[in-house]
């Protein structure tokens, strides 16, 4: 299939994060490309509740941000956090810097001002029709057309299909696909700012690590934060009372608990999320008339507990676009090559969220895991670019998922192999010294 051939119909579905990004690299190359989103337009309507108020972007995302012109405008809207604060119950909060220099941080952002902002972009860029309350269900690949909610359909000869975790498109496809929920949801509650101020510091991403639970909270521009449970959903569902919710949360997070004026209402009222990480093979399916690839959330949800969700759904745009210059433009192949580089890297950072998950709620409380942070962070000093923590992989740098873990291997063989030899040493040293004092 030619591309980038005038007159070839090329539909994007969802104009969230990802759909607006690709839809303005898109709109960039000449290609002409209509976006279709169920939503109202949120500049107009307001933003859609049930998704996290805000998240945290980090070197991914700002670099893709950078290639449409957004990422100054991005960092302006955002508050830098240079590590975590951690609180655990009973101690003194103690903050975890995410750098080994304490320079680097990632940015909260508001989703609905970052989505805003992309979608004036798309509306600016010549070619690019954004199209709201249109919600798809489905597409027929002989035919060439996407199915629409009211019965109708569009004609479209590439579909881009960025319209989020449990993506229509997706399910019309039947692919081989699985989908794992965690037994955690998460609820959302806001610490509004205390007398004009931030109530925590906000230059934090506050952790309440609680074993098999725990909750976060991410700075807002209104000095507010934003506080997410991470918690079972039959311990969400356990407390059906304002009783219930004002007596757990002074016994677990008593530190916060008088920061929250709304708690009781807040969380009554906000309703419960689930996580899902969802792997699918193919992510692209051609007929007849319509070639389909997946992208973002649509084809690789993750759990978010390594911030990267947005970040990685950023990257596949990049990298569709990338793959676009070097077949010049023939979408077949363009579409092959971006699953081909891409599918590796969202499964290795879907584990990495998994793992995670397990360190914010229970490891970062242990003096243990402080001191073996320390340690990274020393080393990384001394060994300035050979030595590179996980977290700054992920986080700071735009190495390709795929390749961190392995990478975390050869480090921390290297690591033991010297702790090995520095011991043997030791020994030696200390047997001669003992023998002197014979
Ligand atoms: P979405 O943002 O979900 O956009 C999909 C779009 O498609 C939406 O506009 C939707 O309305 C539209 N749509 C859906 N169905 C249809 C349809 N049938 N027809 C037409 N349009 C449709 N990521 C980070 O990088 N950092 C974080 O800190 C972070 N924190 C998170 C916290 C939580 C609690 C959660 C749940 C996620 C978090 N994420 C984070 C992940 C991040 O939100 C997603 O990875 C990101 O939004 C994916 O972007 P997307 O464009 O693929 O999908």
């Amino acid at each position: 299939m030619a591309a980038e051939r005038r007159g070839e119909r090329v539909a994007i579905v969802g104009a969230g994060l990802a759909g607006c990004l690709l839809a303005v690299l898109l709109g960039r190359r000449g290609i002409e490309v209509t976006v279709y989103e169920r939503r109202p337009d949120p500049r107009i309507a307001g933003a859609e509740r049930g998704r996290s108020i805000n998240l945290a972007i980090s070197a991914r995302g700002l670099a893709a941000l950078e290639q449409v012109g957004l990422r100054d405008r991005s960092l302006k809207q955002a508050l830098p956090m240079h590590g975590r604060m951690v609180h655990p119950l009973g101690k003194e909060q103690n903050f975890q810097p995410y750098s080994a220099d304490g320079e680097r941080a990632i940015n909260s952002i508001s989703r609905a001002q970052l989505n805003e902002s992309l979608l004036d972009t798309a509306e600016a860029t010549p070619g690019v029709t954004l199209r709201f309350s249109q919600r798809v269900t489905g597409v027929d690949v002989q035919a060439g057309a996407l199915l629409m909610e009211d019965g109708g359909t569009e004609q479209a000869d590439v579909v881009l299909a960025g319209d989020g975790a449990y993506s229509a498109v997706r399910r019309s496809l039947d692919l081989n696909e699985d989908a794992d929920f965690l037994e955690h949801g998460y609820k959302e509650l806001t610490v509004p700012p205390r007398d004009g101020d931030f109530a925590l510091d906000p230059d934090a991403l506050h952790i309440w690590p609680r074993g098999t639970s725990m909750m976060i909270a991410l700075p807002n521009l209104d000095r507010s934060f934003t506080c997410t449970l991470f918690w079972p959903k039959s311990d969400l569902a356990a407390l059906d009372s304002p009783e219930k919710v004002t007596a757990y949360f002074a016994e677990h997070y008593p530190d916060v608990a008088g920061l929250i004026p709304g708690l009781v209402d807040d969380y009554a009222r906000n309703p419960v999320g689930s996580l899902v990480t969802v792997r699918c093979r193919p992510w692209t399916r051609r007929g007849d008339g319509a070639i389909v690839a997946l992208l973002g959330d649509a084809a690789h949800a993750i759990v978010p507990f390594f911030g990267q969700g947005a970040n990685c759904a950023f990257e596949d745009c990049i990298e569709i676009d990338r793959c676009l210059t070097e077949t010049g433009g023939d979408w077949a192949r363009a579409l092959a090559l971006y699953e081909e580089r891409r599918k590796p890297n969202t499964d290795a950072i879907a584990e990495m969220a998994l793992d995670n998950f397990i360190e914010m709620r229970d490891r970062v409380s242990s003096p243990v895991y402080r001191a073996k942070q320390a340690a990274t962070h020393a080393l990384e000093r001394r060994l300035a670019g050979r030595y590179v923590s996980r977290y700054e992989l992920v986080s700071f740098s735009t190495v390709p998922y795929a390749r961190i873990p392995a990478r975390i291997r050869r480090q921390n063989l290297a690591l033991a192999g010297a702790a090995s030899a520095a011991l043997a040493g030791l020994a030696v040293l200390l047997r001669v010294a003992l023998r002197k004092r014979r």
